[in-house]
């Protein structure tokens, strides 16, 4: 080949590339331009108390759809209003394909960003999109997103007791049905484990308040004894947890952690309410007590000094109050290489598509270290085809694409939320000189 005509060829290669690269549509072709075509927000009470919010993204594509949660107990409707009049108008024709940048320019949209409302707003939009990609790719979303990294995802239970005997009891009969990660509230009224006084009980100011009343030091004292009993009982199989709900401050987050280092705790759950999440360096210096923060987080920048610094195990984020899917993953990555892990959250009050949405982040992070479990009546399997099944102490999703889970919107539509008469408030904890307490 004569010299010019070899710097002719060498020249008109990237040429041609060139134009290649640049006909976008080529690179794509096998994916049809789609655009968002109509968005529904569905409300139900699954068939019972529950207070659920979904959204529906329709694309242009027939029967293309995706779903999502943006479900909030405690207001409700505030956040299907802020579905129906503010992110719908925004996202009709819009790209569904292009999730990182939707959820970026959605959550810039309201200008202040964070919290409860906004983050639920953007998770129902968030997996609808996902939803659409899998069913899109024919694939679950866990695959887009890098694949199984275990065969299914291990749940823990909950089981309480008001006695000793009562707790090891629970735990006994929590592992005949398969589940090694066993949650153990303890004592007699509420939910938090432990440490109240009954109504009209103990010392109380004249006059002032006489309802069930929380004391901190009587929670120090009572939980810990109650696990070295379950550990004498049935040994060290189980790995134990326990959800202290934000209730104890200062030293009394330090002693109980310290206390419940003998018996090896899998993890023990929010100490401290998030206003005080700088004792945790404290309680990392007197202990070794797994720590898992986060519950009650909504953006995930509240997790950076604290997974950065190591001072906590296990992260207790629910996906849909950080805003879904996407953020989910990328704290799963930020975890995985501080080796923090995750555990997401699960109330009772939580939907089935909440629960698969982190279910395809666990599926496919090794920073999982653990599921809450959460499960449903028949009647919200039927509502919601796809709803996971937890079988042996693992949850296991439907295996369709996309988030595998469908709504019947019939079914939903005969069962409607009611208005609540206190609005849905969560309750409010007192200590016995009527001080309010964090839940
Ligand atoms: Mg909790």
């Amino acid at each position: 080949m004569q010299r010019r005509t070899f710097l002719q060829t060498l020249l008109a290669v990237p040429a041609i590339s060139i134009a290649a690269a640049d006909d976008f549509s080529n690179r794509v072709k096998g994916l049809p331009p789609l655009t968002i075509k109509d968005v529904k927000v569905i409300t139900t009470n699954g068939g019972s108390n529950y207070r659920w919010v979904f959204l529906k993204i329709i694309t242009s594509e027939d029967g293309l759809y995706g779903i999502g949660s943006a479900n909030d107990n405690y207001q409700t409707f505030a956040v299907a209003t802020a579905l129906e009049k503010h992110l719908k108008p925004w996202l009709i024709g819009k790209d569904p394909d292009r999730i990182e940048d939707l959820w970026q320019a959605a959550n810039y949209r309201t200008y202040w960003r964070g919290g409860p409302l906004n983050n639920k707003v953007l998770a129902a939009m968030d997996e609808a999109l996902w939803d659409i990609k899998g069913k899109r790719a024919g694939m679950p979303v866990y695959e887009m997103l890098g694949g199984r990294a275990h065969d299914a995802v291990a749940c823990y239970d909950h089981v309480s007791g008001r006695t000793k005997e009562q707790a090891a009891d629970a735990v006994a009969k929590s592992m005949a049905t398969g589940f090694r990660h066993i949650r153990l509230q303890y004592g007699e009224g509420g939910y938090g484990g432990g440490g109240f006084i009954p109504a009209n009980s103990g010392n109380r100011a004249e006059n002032g308040y006489q309802g069930q009343a929380f004391d901190d030091d009587l929670y120090v004292e009572t939980v810990p004894p109650v696990f070295e009993y379950v550990r004498q009982k049935i040994g060290f199989e189980p790995k134990l947890i326990h959800d202290v709900h934000s209730k104890l401050s200062g030293a009394n987050a330090l002693l109980f952690s310290k206390k419940m280092e003998p018996v090896h705790m899998f993890f023990v759950e929010d100490l401290l309410p998030p206003e005080q999440v700088a004792w945790y360096k404290e309680v990392r210096q007197v202990c070794a007590t797994p720590q898992a923060v986060g519950e009650l987080f909504t953006n995930s920048a509240e997790y950076l000094p604290l997974i950065a610094d190591r001072v906590i195990n296990f992260i207790r984020t629910r996906v849909t109050a950080i805003g879904g899917i996407t953020p989910a993953k990328k704290l799963a990555n930020l975890c995985e290489a501080f080796g923090v892990k995750t555990a997401f959250q699960e109330g009772g009050e939580n939907d089935p598509v909440n629960q698969l949405a982190a279910y395809h982040v666990d599926m496919s992070s090794t920073a999982f270290g653990i599921q809450e479990e959460n499960h449903f009546p028949p009647l919200v399997h039927e509502m919601l085809p796809g709803t996971a099944a937890i079988r042996k102490g693992f949850m296991h999703g439907s295996l369709r694409p996309g988030l595998g889970i469908d709504i019947n919107e019939e079914m939903v539509a005969k069962y409607p939320i009611a208005e609540a008469r206190n609005g849905g408030a969560y309750g409010t904890d007192r200590a016995p000189d009527g001080t309010v307490i964090a839940p």
